[in-house]
């Protein structure tokens, strides 16, 4: 059986001429035969029954909706193999204190890379932290929960402009709480929050834990930092009375 008859039938496509689609054209592109096996053994599994249209390309993964074998909706997050992010993740890797022995090879450290997102996805939620439940990983793929219904929930970016001064307040009061949590009952980091990185939905939900890291880690206080003044930044300009995020750090730290 062709890779591609393959990829066809993950994506529930029916007719050869299809083939043409702009959907098949991404997943070729992002599919290599490493991948290509890991979905069949999602498929295998009933973690991935089908998948359906790509919600985001990214520079280090693929984001698509899907559906798990009994029809349930799945968000599933394919991280490429082949990244230009290499350095990056390779730094963020070698200061985490959880991440013991790092391989040369490129595709083994992006499989360390998803696995530590399912596992910054698991230890945000012991902390009531609204996020996408993880549901699996291999290699580099990682199935979560889908936030949204018909289509992905917005980001707190795309309904900005629909959203008052008090609900701008009451979001920034449930940000900060959340860095605070996260950081002191947690002791953990998510290092990347933004307004980019927030889903507007039954609450709001926090996602993409690639980056997050515990607070032992010599880059913590830093990522601390940076989440504070993203944060209050954005808030500000918003119109919100924010706290002074060097204050905030040294609250949070005890320094
Ligand atoms: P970027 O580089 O753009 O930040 P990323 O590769 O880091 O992307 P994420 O931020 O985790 O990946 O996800 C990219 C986009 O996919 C999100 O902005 C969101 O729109 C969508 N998305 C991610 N996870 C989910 C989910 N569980 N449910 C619904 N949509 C999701
Ligand atoms: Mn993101």
């Amino acid at each position: 059986e062709s890779v591609d008859r393959k990829i066809f039938e993950l994506l529930g496509l029916k007719e050869e001429r299809e083939k043409d689609s702009e959907l098949y054209k991404v997943f070729s592109e992002v599919f290599d035969k490493t991948t290509q096996e890991t979905l069949e053994y999602m498929k295998k599994r009933g973690y991935i029954d089908t998948l359906f249209g790509v919600i985001s390309t990214g520079k280090e993964a693929n984001v698509f909706r899907g559906l798990d074998k009994d029809g349930n909706q799945v968000a599933v997050k394919i991280y490429r193999t082949y990244t230009t992010e290499f350095r990056r993740i390779w730094e963020y890797l070698a200061a985490d204190p959880r991440v013991g022995y790092l391989p040369k090879d490129i595709r083994k450290l992006v499989f360390i890379w998803t696995r530590r997102e399912f596992k910054n996805l698991q230890r945000a939620i012991k902390y009531a932290v609204r996020v996408p439940e993880p549901l699996a990983f291999r290699k580099n793929i990682l199935v979560m929960e889908f936030i949204g219904n018909e289509y992905p929930a917005p980001r707190l970016k795309d309904v900005e402009r629909t959203l008052s001064l008090e609900e701008f307040e009451e979001l920034y009061h449930y940000t900060m709480r959340v860095i605070e949590r996260l950081w002191k009952r947690g002791e953990m980091v998510h290092g990347d929050l933004s307004e980019y990185n927030i889903l507007m939905w039954d609450k709001p939900v926090i996602i993409d834990w690639s980056q997050a890291t515990v607070s032992r880690n010599k880059m913590a206080k830093t990522l601390l930092y940076r989440d504070l003044r993203n944060i209050t930044h954005y808030f500000a300009k918003k119109g919100v009375e924010v706290e002074d995020p060097s204050d905030k750090l040294k609250e949070l730290v005890g320094e």
